[in-house]
Parts: structure tokens; C-alpha cells; sequence
């Protein structure tokens, strides 16, 4: 009788998953994904996107066929409970999905519930971030909360946007701490004088505490205009984890051993940005991981549903490089202490980006 594996999320390890499937089926398993879009948004093309480099069709991978070049059954829908002890999987809509073997790369979560029902947007799920961003790099004075690597860089693009565009008004960008707060002081310096010079209007030390329909209130006591608030303050697990009783970190991202199964189940799989490694608690959600992630989740779903040993384990890099698209085709690299702000930087990631999507378009 045949097996069944379930993927949920079509995210970067996934996506390899899909593409080694093609290349090798694993015989008597019947594969079958669930995603709520029948596209896959490619983070580190948003910036270049939100700038008006890239069109929207060169920042997405069409599921539909990558599932049916697969012999992936799609079903698209998003997946709201794991029954984990009964095998079972209930979507949103009370469908429910059996399994013998599931792997979860469902990304992260970053509005606190606290906001929810407020206006502020987020880039999650990621098929939203195309119309959320054509509205609001239109509007006058866009806020950003959050002063992270993907705050940051959705600042400096959509100020560029707008001053390409002349479109009146500036980016503003409220954060709790320094920019890049985990980079060395300089980096952080370097780059606030960067999102300056640009005439992007920083807060900093400051905490969003309330959010209106036209301002925001910090906890300093300001209040902040703005024409719309884009959510960058960090990720949290998606709640699907909590309501089904998995064993989480404080942030709620489901705790994995090496070999990326679930602390307490071996036939639940995870990878990418939802889930944290037990031996790396503080490696921080990174694209870049789940990439690397991707072809030892592969070799450890093939060995578990088809009996081989010993399982893989992932041991991530020590030092990840990053490229923040700074606007003008230009590129801030950060490799451990050392960066650099050059047009060549941004044709490396141009080309590391372009590659990655050529693999699975
Ligand atoms: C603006 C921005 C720029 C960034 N730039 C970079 C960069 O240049 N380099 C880098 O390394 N990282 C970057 N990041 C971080 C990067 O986006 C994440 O670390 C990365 O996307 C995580 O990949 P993932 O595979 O875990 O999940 P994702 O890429 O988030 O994919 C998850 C998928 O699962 C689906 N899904 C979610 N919930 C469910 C559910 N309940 N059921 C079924 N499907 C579900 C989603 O729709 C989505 O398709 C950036 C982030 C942002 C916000």
C-alpha cells in the first residue's frame, strides 16, 4: 500500500523538495502539498520589486506547475491544525488530510497579536505583498516598523520608488533599538546615516504602542503620521503550532533536532523560518537557512518513508552573507564585521537572486 506525505508551505526547502521529486519519485508515495496561493513570492526579490526593477512575474514561482511536474497533487488551501498523534491535518475550511509522513516550511508570523485588527499590513502570507506594496509606495508618507535587514531595505526601495516616481512625501521607519541592532555599532551607523541621506525619516530607541487609522503613538510619546504601516518587526510562529500542542520555542516556532524532525515526532519534518533548531536557538530566520535546509529535509523525507539510515543532519554555516538592495541598483554587503555599499554588491545579489529563481520558474 502506498504512503502519503504531506507538504505544507511552498517554502525555499520545499521548493527543493518539489524540484528533487521531479528528478526522483520515491516510489509507493503519493505526495500531496498544501499552500494557500498557487504562487511562491520570492523575499529577496521584494525590494527589487517595491523599486520597480522586477515585475511581478520575476518574483514568484508558479506552484501549480512545479507540483505537477512533480506528481504533486496541489491542494490549495491553508492548513490551520496538526492532529499530530492521529496523522491527520484540518484546513481552514474543516478539510481534513491524512498522512503518513508531514513536513512543514510554512514561513513566520510578524504582527503581535496585540495589532491584528488594526490597519497595519505585514509581507505575510507572502502572496499578499504585491498589492499591499503597489498601494502603499503610492502614498505620501509610508511607516515602517521595524529596523531589521527587511525594514531597512523596504525603506531605502521605497524611497527610491518614490523619488523615481516623484512621488511627494518620505519613508518614515519607527524602530525599538538601533538598525541592523544585531550588527556591530558601525554597521548600524553606517546604515542609518544611509536611510538619512536618503531622506528616509528615522525613529529610533522607540517602540510602537498603539496604531491608528492616520498615526501611530511610540512610547516616547510621539505621534507619527503616516498613510499606511508596513509590519517588519520581527517574526513569530505561525499559531497553527500552539493550537495543536507542538512543542515550540517562546516565539512559537516548533522546536527541531539535526536531522529537522520534531522534537517528539519522528515523522513530522520542518524547515525554514517556522521552525528552530534545539542545537541553534538563536540562528536567526533567514532565507539563506532554509535554502541549505532544503536538500537534507529532501534526503531525510526519502530515508524515513523509504526505511534508509543514517538520517542527514544540518549543521548551519557559521557566517551568512547578506546583500540589502539599498536603492539605485546599488548594494550594502554584510559578511560578518566587514561591508561594503557598491554597485557590484548589488549585481552579486541581482545574480545569487536570478539563479535561485531559475532553478524552479
Ligand atoms: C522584505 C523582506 C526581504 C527579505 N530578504 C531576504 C534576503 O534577501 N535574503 C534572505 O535570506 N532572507 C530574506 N528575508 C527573510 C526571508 O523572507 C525568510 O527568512 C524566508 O522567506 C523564509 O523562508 P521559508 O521557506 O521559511 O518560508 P516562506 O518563504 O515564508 O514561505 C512559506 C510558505 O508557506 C505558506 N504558508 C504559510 N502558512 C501556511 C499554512 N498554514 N498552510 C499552508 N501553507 C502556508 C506561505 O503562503 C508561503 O508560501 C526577507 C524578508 C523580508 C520580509
Amino acid at each position: 500500500m502506498s504512503k502519503r506525505l504531506l507538504l505544507v508551505g511552498a517554502g525555499h526547502s520545499h521548493l527543493e523538495v518539489l524540484r528533487q521529486l521531479k528528478a526522483t519519485p520515491i516510489r509507493n508515495v503519493d505526495v500531496c502539498m498544501i499552500s494557500p496561493s498557487k504562487y511562491q513570492y520570492y523575499s529577496g526579490m521584494f525590494s527589487g520589486f517595491t523599486e520597480g526593477i522586477y515585475s511581478e512575474e520575476e518574483t514568484r514561482i508558479d506552484i501549480t506547475k512545479l507540483t505537477k511536474d512533480a506528481g504533486v497533487q496541489l491542494i490549495q488551501k491553508k492548513a490551520h491544525t496538526l492532529k499530530a498523534l492521529q496523522r491527520k491535518v484540518v484546513c481552514g475550511d474543516g478539510s481534513v488530510y491524512p498522512f503518513d509522513v508531514i513536513s512543514f516550511d510554512i514561513g513566520s508570523e510578524s504582527l503581535p497579536l496585540s495589532f491584528e485588527d488594526t490597519i497595519a499590513r505585514t509581507i505575510k502570507p507572502n502572496h499578499r505583498f504585491i498589492d499591499q506594496m503597489k498601494e502603499l509606495r503610492e502614498t505620501s508618507q509610508p511607516l515602517i516598523v521595524g529596523g531589521g535587514a527587511a525594514g531597512t531595505e523596504m525603506a531605502l526601495s521605497m524611497q527610491a520608488y518614490k523619488q523615481q516616481n516623484r512621488i511627494p512625501g518620505q519613508v518614515r521607519l519607527i524602530t525599538a533599538d538601533r538598525i541592523l541592532s544585531e550588527s556591530p555599532k558601525w554597521i548600524s551607523s553606517k546604515l542609518e546615516k544611509l536611510l538619512l541621506n536618503k531622506g528616509v525619516h528615522v525613529w529610533k530607541d522607540e517602540r510602537v504602542e498603539d496604531i491608528y487609522e492616520q498615526y501611530v503613538r511610540t512610547d516616547q510619546g510621539n505621534k507619527v503620521r503616516h498613510t499606511g504601516v508596513l509590519w517588519l518587526g520581527g517574526a513569530r510562529g505561525d499559531a497553527i503550532f500552539e493550537r495543536s500542542s507542538i512543542d515550540t520555542d517562546q516565539k512559537g516556532f516548533a522546536l527541531v533536532r539535526p536531522t529537522l524532525q520534531f522534537k517528539d515526532y519522528d515523522y513530522i519534518f520542518g524547515a525554514g523560518d517556522c521552525v528552530t533548531l534545539i542545537d541553534f536557538p538563536s540562528l536567526p530566520k533567514s532565507g539563506v537557512y532554509a535554502v541549505r535546509q532544503g536538500p537534507v529535509l529532501w534526503e531525510n523525507l526519502n530515508k524515513y518513508l523509504t526505511g534508509g539510515q543514517p538520517m542527514d543532519t544540518y549543521v548551519p554555516q557559521k557566517s551568512a552573507l547578506y546583500i540589502l538592495s539599498t536603492g539605485g541598483k546599488k548594494g550594502f554587503l554584510i559578511y560578518g564585521p566587514l561591508s561594503s555599499h557598491t554597485h557590484r554588491a548589488w549585481k552579486m545579489k541581482n545574480k545569487i537572486d536570478r539563479e535561485f529563481m531559475a532553478e524552479y520558474q
